[in-house]
């Protein structure tokens, strides 16, 4: 009978092939921590999350806001002594939060990356217009106006389009997608 994998394992399989499994060469060394431009915003730093994922604290590192604050910089990645790509850990995280909808109702990073993976899936493409209302509404009035306004101000530069437009050959684009994002419906 097959056995329900691990926590760690989970994650492992949401990582690409190529990583394998690589939270037990984790030598606890702090580089990544040291190094993380946000980790003082952090619950947990890089460290102690991936040591924390190594022995399955499954809740404990779902419930912290780590991985929502990464900010995919990669300093980490290229920096850590044990050629582990941390910034891919959270992403996989990340993933495995958004599709069982484990994450806390107050926090904008999961419904800005379901959006962001659902205006792709339809348009082939972000369009930034859409993105933009997952936290503009978090905002105080005056940070809310300061936003439309630049936002505005771009759009009459052509910076950011009025309307969304799709990609060339969007159908085989989808088909791709669908085999391996979930939420990759065509709407
Ligand atoms: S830099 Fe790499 S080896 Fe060091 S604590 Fe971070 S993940 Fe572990
Ligand atoms: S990729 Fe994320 S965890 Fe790594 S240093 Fe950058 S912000 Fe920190």
């Amino acid at each position: 009978m097959a056995t329900k994998p691990t926590f760690r394992q989970e994650i492992s399989n949401l990582l690409y092939a190529s990583h394998g499994d690589p939270f037990s060469n984790c030598i606890q060394c702090g580089t990544c921590s040291g190094t993380c431009p946000v980790a003082e915003f952090m619950d947990e730093p890089p460290r102690r999350l991936i040591g924390m994922i190594n022995a399955n604290m499954k809740e404990e590192v779902l419930d912290c806001n780590t991985y929502w604050f990464c900010a995919s910089c990669y300093h980490c990645t290229v920096r850590c002594p044990s050629n582990i790509d941390i910034a891919s850990v959270m992403y996989a995280v990340k993933r495995y939060s958004i599709w069982h909808k484990t994450y806390s109702d107050e926090l904008v990073g999961p419904v800005f990356s379901e959006t962001f993976m659902k205006t792709v899936a339809h348009n082939g493409k972000s369009y930034e217009p859409i993105l933009a209302t997952t936290y503009l509404f978090g905002f105080g009035a005056k940070e809310f106006f300061q936003e439309v306004q630049g936002a505005t101000r771009m759009m009459l530069k052509g910076r950011i389009p009025v309307l969304p437009s799709k990609i060339k050959h969007l159908k085989n684009f989808q088909k791709m997608i669908k085999r391996i994002v979930p939420i990759g419906e065509e709407t």
